[in-house]
Parts: structure tokens; C-alpha cells; sequence
């Protein structure tokens, strides 16, 4: 290719630092121009200056179409990112520039951004250490009788208040027989004395995001929500240890997956290991039995094993983790003493 047209507003902010929802940028050899609207004619230039990215703007938001055509006009190969346009976007381009000129490219900027450089990984401990700090203030303040909603809004808050633009994705408290669906809302039940809880929360922190996850049992556990928390606590840390440069990641979803095995539930563990996070929650690399990537230094993942029975209620463990050159380091320092108030 010698052009490339990019969507995603993820990768528009890599490779510019700017944070504006509506703009596509045109990459091609002589340099890159983000094309926005009048909303952004101050914003836009004052953020790509900020990083310095090699780049102008054009926020006249008229014949953007014509703009296109003009830039593009001596390029004869026009990538385009066939996992963000849509149908009709592409219909557009078709006619603009030609269906011979443009192709489908998959993954390009993403792959850049899957290892994370120090300026990147500085915004990923904050909101790690936003996100544990604000999980130790709301157990430490005991969560039985609170309903799961109050438990939600109270992390989101205590998140944004120690800095964090928001929570980095929607905060997940399940109480009881809802711990057993993996991606429950926080809803109105209360949670009680007995009860297995699930809470996953990160923070957001300059478009970064932080990603964990602990589970509790409100007093003493029953012996079967003991047996759960023991062996899914013992695969998040057996697998978590394996993190490191040069380890192929389904190695990690394997040794998670042994420890769940041989306690019998493997059919319960009904997820992925982990995956990559950055200024999406989910990108790459993902950990899971099928993916063949290698870690490498700056890869940042999770490890969240877990087990969840219908009617009774799960456990998952889930820890952010950075890959340096000398191992792994783990970014989410909640401890895992699962017996609270
Ligand atoms: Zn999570
Ligand atoms: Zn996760």
C-alpha cells in the first residue's frame, strides 16, 4: 500500500494524541493529514502539537469527500481498516476513490500498539493503582448489606475523584447465584453474610485503562465456595508466574486451565485466560488456548482465570501484568484474602 485511510479512533489517537470522536486520518509516504470538523479546530492542532506527531489538520468538515479524492489522488493502493468501516462507509469510498485502488488491511496500527513504551505504561499503573486503591477503601468499609449498584457506583466514584477519567469499562459487582455470569451488571440485590462476590474494576487515565479482578465470600465460605476460591486463586497465581518475555501465551491459558481441570471444573471455566489491554480494555495479544503469540517486553495482559456454577455463583481472580525485559511485573496489588466483611 501506499496510502492508508484509518476509522479507528484508538489508533487516530496513537499515532496523534488526538482525543476527538469524529475524524479519520490519511497516512501516505510524504506525511499525515487528520481530516475533523469545526468542533475540533482548536482542539485538534493544540493535542497533535502537544506529542508532536508529524502531522497537519484540516477541520473543514465540507466535501470531505472531495478532500479525500485530492490527497489521495496520486496513490494507487488505499488501505483501509476492514474491521472499522462499516458497509456504507466503504460504499462511499468505493465510489470516491475507485473500487481498484482501495484494499482491506486488518490489525496494522494495532500491532504497533500491543507493546506499550514507558510513557504508556506510566498512564497504566496510575489507573492500576487508582483501581486497587479504590477496591481497598470500599472492602475495608465492609460490602455486605449494600446492594451490588451502590458497590459500583461507589468504586466509579472513589475512581474519579483519585483522578481517573472514569471507570475504564462498565465496574462489575455480582453477588451470589449473578457471580456465575462472567459479565454481570451490577443490579439491586443485596449482597449478604455467605455470598461469593465478583468484582472486576479499572480505571481510565489518559485514554489507558487498568483491568482487574477479585473475588470474596462475605464471612466464612460454605466448603464448596472455599474449594472455589482456593483453586481458581492457585491457577490465577500458577499462571500469572509464567508471564514472561518469550513464553507463548497459550502456555499460560494451559497452565491456568490444569489447576481448574484437575479440581474437576474445566467445563466451568468457559473463557479466555486473559487478553491484551491499553486504551482498548480488550486488544491484543489474547491469551487463550488458540493464540500463538509470543510475549514480549511492553505486552501488557491479564491472567483472570475462572469458574462459575448456574445457580450457585463463581469466582474469578484477575491481575493486569507488564512484561519488562527482566520478567513480569504485576500492576494490580489488591490483595487476594478473599474472606471479608
Ligand atoms: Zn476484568
Ligand atoms: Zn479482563
Amino acid at each position: 500500500m501506499d496510502a492508508l485511510l484509518i476509522h479507528t479512533p484508538a489508533n487516530i489517537r496513537y499515532l496523534t494524541g488526538f482525543t476527538g470522536s469524529a475524524g479519520e486520518l490519511a497516512v501516505h509516504a510524504d506525511g499525515a493529514v487528520l481530516l475533523t470538523d469545526g468542533r475540533y479546530g482548536i482542539q485538534a492542532p493544540a493535542q497533535l502539537d502537544a506529542v508532536g506527531a508529524d502531522c497537519t489538520v484540516d477541520p473543514d468538515a465540507t466535501g470531505r469527500l472531495d478532500r479525500v479524492r485530492s490527497l489521495f489522488a496520486d496513490h494507487h493502493r488505499i488501505g483501509l481498516e476492514a474491521d472499522a468501516i462499516t458497509w456504507s462507509q466503504r460504499e462511499v469510498l468505493v465510489s470516491c476513490l475507485g473500487e481498484d485502488r482501495i484494499q482491506a488491511t486488518s490489525g496494522l496500527v494495532e500491532d504497533l500498539r500491543e507493546r506499550k513504551d514507558a510513557a504508556e505504561l506510566q498512564r497504566m499503573e496510575r489507573a492500576a493503582a487508582i483501581a486497587t486503591d479504590a477496591l481497598a477503601q470500599v472492602v475495608a468499609a465492609g460490602l455486605g448489606g449494600r446492594t451490588e449498584r451502590d458497590v459500583g457506583f461507589d468504586l466509579d466514584d472513589r475512581m474519579r475523584r483519585a483522578g481517573a477519567a472514569g471507570p475504564a469499562y462498565e465496574t462489575i459487582v455480582a453477588s451470589g447465584p449473578n457471580a456465575a455470569l462472567p459479565h454481570a451488571r451490577p443490579g439491586d440485590r443485596h449482597i449478604e453474610s455467605g455470598d461469593l462476590v465478583i468484582i472486576d474494576v479499572g480505571a481510565l487515565v489518559d485514554g489507558y485503562r487498568s483491568d482487574m479482578t477479585r473475588s470474596y465470600s462475605i464471612g466464612a465460605p460454605d466448603p464448596e465456595a472455599a474449594r472455589m476460591l482456593d483453586v481458581v486463586t492457585r491457577a490465577q497465581v500458577a499462571a500469572a508466574a509464567l508471564v514472561d518475555a518469550g513464553v507463548t501465551v497459550s502456555d499460560i491459558d494451559r497452565t491456568a486451565r490444569a489447576v481448574i481441570e484437575e479440581a474437576g471444573w474445566g467445563e466451568l471455566f468457559s473463557h479466555g485466560t486473559g487478553h491484551g489491554v491499553g486504551l482498548d480494555i480488550h486488544e491484543a495479544p489474547s491469551v487463550s488456548s488458540r493464540a500463538t503469540a509470543t510475549l514480549q517486553p511492553g505486552h501488557c495482559i491479564t491472567v483472570e482465570p475462572g469458574v462459575y456454577r448456574a445457580g450457585f455463583g463463581g469466582v474469578r481472580v484477575e491481575d493486569l501484568l507488564v512484561v519488562s525485559e527482566s520478567g513480569a511485573r504485576v500492576l494490580t496489588t489488591a490483595p487476594k484474602e478473599p474472606v471479608v466483611a
